[in-house]
């Protein structure tokens, strides 16, 4: 993508100079039992992708050289111009709806970090917080990407914010909302289906938002649509889960296989009409 010298969100909460230390430590190991035991035994709030990352690695505080703290904040310029990019494209759609677009927040820690959801740490993966309207990103997360799943590029990593984005969507539009409601009624495994259709139609809106950002700013590369592409293979839960576990059981999915990701981020950057993306009610998911 096209970002550089382009404009910087400011709805960004950068906490990446406050260091968890010892506490970090053990809260990251407990914060990954808790949130293995959310995917496998049934969604939680607040658990997204790459959650099963270092499963049972120790949390430590990072010392960054010189050169890591320059990617590093390179990485910071480029997430902050995809926020900026995703507040343009939805205020334009949500203006054509007669709404206003109410922008999150783009919480940028390292090691660990507090919510309203609960504990955040590089662990967890990036995710959205409903509670606070946050977005929650360790940008050590860009590095699991390429050397744990193979998805390399930059637009792999604007896919991820896109998707969070996507959720921060869906609660401006009351799915999150409805969700709740679900979490109340419905067996864990009735849940676990709509958490499906919820994580597929944030990878649909983060197409939505690539196919209005290409068409408003002209700052998609070739190579852009691979790598998010790719990126939503990667994260697939059939293959988180098998790395994990060694085996698939359905049942415990709550993102979606890898097949259908790539298929639902398609359709949305393919028609960029968000009247196509009620994953709800479609047939194509079981
Ligand atoms: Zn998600």
């Amino acid at each position: 993508m096209l970002w550089k010298g382009r404009r910087e969100s400011s709805n960004v909460d950068d906490r990446r100079k406050v260091t968890g230390g010892q506490i970090a430590a053990g809260g990251g190991i407990l914060a990954v039992i808790a949130l293995l035991a959310q995917l496998f035994l049934g969604g939680g709030e607040g658990v997204d992708i790459g959650q099963v990352l270092q499963q049972a690695a120790p949390q430590e505080s990072r010392t960054l050289s010189p050169e890591q703290q320059a990617r590093e904040d390179e990485r910071a310029s480029f997430v902050k111009v995809v926020l900026a990019d995703t507040e343009d494209v939805w205020d334009e759609l949500f203006a054509q709806n007669n709404a206003v677009y109410e922008k999150p927040t783009l919480v940028l820690f390292s090691g660990s970090t507090q919510s309203a959801c609960g504990s955040a740490s590089s662990a967890t993966g990036p995710f959205y917080c409903p509670g606070d309207n946050d977005i929650y990103i360790d940008l050590s997360f860009a590095d699991d990407l390429k050397n744990r799943f193979g998805a390399a590029g930059d637009f792999a990593l604007a896919y991820v914010v896109a998707h969070e984005v996507g959720h921060h969507i869906q609660y401006l539009m009351g799915t999150t909302q409805k969700m709740d409601r679900w979490r109340q009624q419905l067996s864990e495994v009735e849940f676990n289906k709509k958490s499906v259709r919820l994580e597929l139609q944030a990878d649909f809106y983060a197409g939505v938002w690539a196919h209005h950002n290409h068409k408003m700013k002209n700052v998609l590369v070739k190579e852009d649509i691979e790598e998010a592409l790719n990126a939503a293979n990667a994260i697939g839960d059939d293959r988180l889960q098998r790395q994990a576990t060694g085996t698939v059981t359905p049942d415990g999915f709550t993102h979606g296989t890898s097949e259908q990701r790539m298929y639902w981020f398609r359709k949305g950057f393919e028609t960029g009409d968000l009247s196509q993306g009620d994953t709800f009610n479609s047939p194509l998911i079981d």
